[in-house]
């Protein structure tokens, strides 16, 4: 299972290092000196190649482009105060990547690899890293069909790419987000679950709208009844209230975060109650009144934890507790951080050292 992956390294001769201004990243718009990248052919993976980043040639015919055969993941590495470097539960993105490589009927990529490949890039631009505090080096792995035909059909033939880059904070302040009850992300039976590439295009439309209304996300209900709790946004939903962890259980709909499961361990830890089930919209707005619903966010990989301001439904606008003073977020943020920048021994082992 664990032979060593061969890579074919090329290395820039222009570093972009120097120029790139680590006071100023905004999420997702600076990349490293270098990217991965591996072809599937002939029913396996080959050409695993680090190369500096830049543009790559593709057929306009690709599958990828007009079929929708294409899904990632996210993922983030940290540097620690005495110059180590870790990413954060990579094993479990390996394992969601193939998840969503049999929803989409894209081909398995062995999980040992992805987690292999990723550490060598990232060992390859580890000067890329942010040494600041709340900054990351975020990891994008994906997968997309790159056979040149129109046919809806699987390819026979895909890429694999990571690219990797510095970035600071997502969200930079409490969020009013708004749960949106015409427009859904997933149904059952649906690719809820997968991160693919559609399941964003979709939601543009609805977070657009909601943005143009004042609100800075979108909680995302049920297909069926628009009753229960899903998602916010692209990070997952969950809520202290009665002084429980609750969260919608992860199925169909439901991206399974390696965030969202994360908190619910540090939660099992503290012996807080952690009930993953349905969360209806009803119980939150009746929380949020009754001064029962101590704290709300969103759990992922690139927001973090994000914490929720207010609440609208209907029209109506329920503000919650000062974030400030919320015990439950404030401890998972901070112990999360101390375990990932290395500060706090890392008893789950949760960090890969690279
Ligand atoms: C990526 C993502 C999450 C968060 O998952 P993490 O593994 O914690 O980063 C949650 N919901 C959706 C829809 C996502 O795309």
């Amino acid at each position: 299972m664990t032979d060593t992956l061969d890579i074919k390294i090329t290395q820039t001769p222009t570093s972009r290092l120097a120029e790139t201004d680590f006071n100023n990243l905004p999420f997702g718009k600076v990349f490293s000196d270098h990217m991965l990248v591996a072809d599937y052919e002939d029913g396996e993976w080959k050409n695993f190649e680090i190369l500096p980043y830049g543009p790559i040639e593709l057929s306009p015919a690709i599958s990828a482009l007009h079929y929708g055969q294409a899904f990632f993941e996210g993922i983030k590495a940290y540097k620690h105060a005495d110059g180590k470097v870790s990413i954060f539960r990579p094993d479990k993105n390996a394992i969601r990547f193939n998840k969503s490589a049999d929803r989409l009927c894209m081909p398995q990529l062995p999980e040992d690899i992805f987690v292999q490949s990723i550490a060598a890039l990232v060992d390859i631009d580890r000067n890329w890293i942010p040494g600041k505090a709340n900054h990351a080096l975020y990891i994008r792995p994906f997968m997309f069909a790159t056979d040149p035909f129109l046919g809806v059909t699987p390819s026979a033939t895909y890429k694999y790419i990571v690219l990797i880059g510095p970035v600071g904070p997502y969200f930079s302040k409490p969020l009013r987000v708004k749960i949106e009850t015409h427009y859904t992300r997933a149904a059952e039976g649906g690719m809820g679950y997968a991160k693919a590439a559609g399941n964003y295009g979709s939601s543009m439309l609805p977070a657009r709208k909601a943005a143009e209304e004042g609100f800075d996300q979108l909680i995302w209900t049920d297909a069926k009844e628009h009753k229960y709790i899903e998602e916010m946004g692209a990070a997952n939903a969950m809520f202290l209230l009665d002084g429980k962890l609750i969260t919608a259980e992860a199925k169909d709909t439901i991206l399974d975060g390696v965030t969202r499961d994360t908190v619910i361990a540090l939660a099992k830890d503290w012996g807080i109650t952690v009930e993953e089930r349905k969360v209806s919209i009803a119980e939150l707005i009746e929380g949020a009144k009754n001064g029962k619903l101590t704290d709300a966010f969103g759990a992922g990989t690139a927001a973090t934890i994000a914490s929720v301001a207010s609440i609208s439904y209907n029209g109506e606008e329920y503000f919650l507790s000062d974030p400030q003073t919320r015990e439950f977020s404030k401890k998972v943020l901070a112990t999360l951080d101390d375990i990932k920048y290395g500060r706090s021994e890392d008893v789950h082992g949760w960090n890969y050292m690279v």
